[in-house]
């Protein structure tokens, strides 16, 4: 990889950004919001994007896709973000489903899936986290076994996203290896209509349109072609599709935070209770200059993230896909915290809309993988401290 191009960005990724900045800024925050409100779908700006292209901007030409990497996908999500209507599914569909099929599915699941993943006709959902697992993925109990040519798997998943609209959901489950009797993790795309497969919505304090799910699998029975990749590969497969989900929730958290920093300078820009703007007093100044450097900073470890693991450097994305997304969540916290206060008593109405994002930021916190996890890998792989769990 090029040192600076993680600096600087091309001209192509400049054209992406003003071309998304663009189709976001027509819909803009008021679409967003009265789709939440009404309990709808972004489902005009889902199918615009797809159609311009966006969507698909990762995926292999071959099958539709622009041929680009998770690079112009994360762009394409801080965008919409930064323009107040985010995709939330775009860290899920394209982006772990995609990469992963593209990269380890069947000829017939790419042919299956890659189109209209690109075009946003077809939507997957992405199942790891259990009840009684949760951050500690090993202890993951979903498990698959063969009968006859097929599979029946058998689990419970909590906190997917996007279920009732997507079309499948590719959920990891483990295989028992016939030689170690050990479990590894294997995945499998589960159709929404399969038998056996339920779910339920987990109410949420997050005000989104994409809705949180509970899956019950209870002896679903799936063909030999449901299982994505070899059933030996384990992690390599997974994190192929974690590495990019971390990324993207670091765009999803940068957006978000462009976005409410945005709002709070415009507001501080104008709003006057003495002779001068409330921006000029250094404490309403002071925390909004430091949530743009955090975001700043942020960005650069995300799409340097995006760039090594564009590049097939799969360790070096793992470690700062996890850097890029503690940094990114936690300057979206800051951000929202700080310009939710620069509005004063506005900051916590409907009109101006911003309290409903404090609970969104925390997303960016807790999930894919926490803060404290983050910590944890950063002190245990990186810094070579001793484990303590
Ligand atoms: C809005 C939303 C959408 C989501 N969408 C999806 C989805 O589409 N698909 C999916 O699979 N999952 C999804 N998730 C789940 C998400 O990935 C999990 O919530 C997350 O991984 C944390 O797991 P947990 O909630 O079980 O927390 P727990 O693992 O129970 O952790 C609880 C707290 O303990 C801390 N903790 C745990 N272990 C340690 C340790 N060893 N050291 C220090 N601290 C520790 C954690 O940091 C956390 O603060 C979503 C969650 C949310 C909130």
């Amino acid at each position: 990889m090029n040192a600076v191009s993680t600096l600087t960005e091309p001209p192509e990724h400049r054209a992406l950004r003003t071309a998304v900045a663009a189709l976001g800024r027509r819909y803009g925050r008021a679409y967003f919001a009265s789709v939440v409100r009404e309990g709808a779908q972004t489902d005009e700006l889902w199918a615009e994007a797809g159609k311009l292209g966006y969507l698909g901007v990762n995926l292999p030409a071959e099958y539709g896709g622009g041929g680009g990497g998770i690079t112009e996908l994360a762009i394409v999500l801080e965008e919409l973000g930064a323009a107040g209507c985010p995709l939330l599914l775009l860290v899920v569909s394209p982006a772990i489903c995609g990469t992963v099929i593209a990269r380890f599915g069947t000829d017939e699941q790419k042919r299956t899936w890659l189109p209209g993943l690109a075009a946003g006709t077809l939507k997957m959902a992405f199942g790891i986290t259990e009840p009684d697992a949760g951050s500690n993925s090993h202890r993951l109990t979903t498990t698959a076994r063969r009968d006859g040519d097929d599979w029946l798997l058998t689990g419970r998943k909590v906190f997917i996203s996007g279920v009732d609209t997507a079309d499948a959901t590719l959920v990891v489950g483990r295989t028992e290896d016939s030689r170690t009797g050990r479990l590894k993790p294997c995945l499998f795309v589960v159709g929404r209509d399969a038998p056996g497969f339920s779910y339920r919505r987990i109410p949420m304090e997050v005000s989104a349109p994409e809705k949180q799910f509970e899956l019950v699998l209870d002896d679903v029975r799936l063909p030999s072609g449901a299982l994505v990749g070899d059933e030996d590969a384990g992690l390599l497969q997974l994190f192929a599709g974690l590495n990019p989900e971390r990324v993207m929730t670091a765009a999803f958290a940068l957006g978000m935070g462009r976005y409410a920093l945005d709002r709070a300078v415009d507001y501080a820009r104008t709003r006057r209770v003495w002779d001068e703007p409330i921006g000029a007093h250094q404490a309403v100044a002071h925390p909004l200059a430091r949530s743009h450097i955090e975001i700043e900073l942020a960005r650069l470890m995300t799409y340097r993230a995006a760039h090594l693991y564009d590049a097939g450097d799969d360790a070096g994305a793992g470690e700062a896909a996890n850097m890029a997304k503690y940094a990114a969540g936690e300057a979206a916290v800051h951000a929202v915290d700080h310009a939710v206060h620069t509005l004063g008593g506005n900051g916590l109405t409907t009109e101006y809309g911003l309290a409903s994002l404090i609970t969104a930021a925390r997303v960016a916190r807790v999930a894919p993988v926490s803060r404290e996890m983050i910590l944890n890998y950063v002190s245990h792989h990186t810094l070579g401290l001793p484990k303590s769990y």
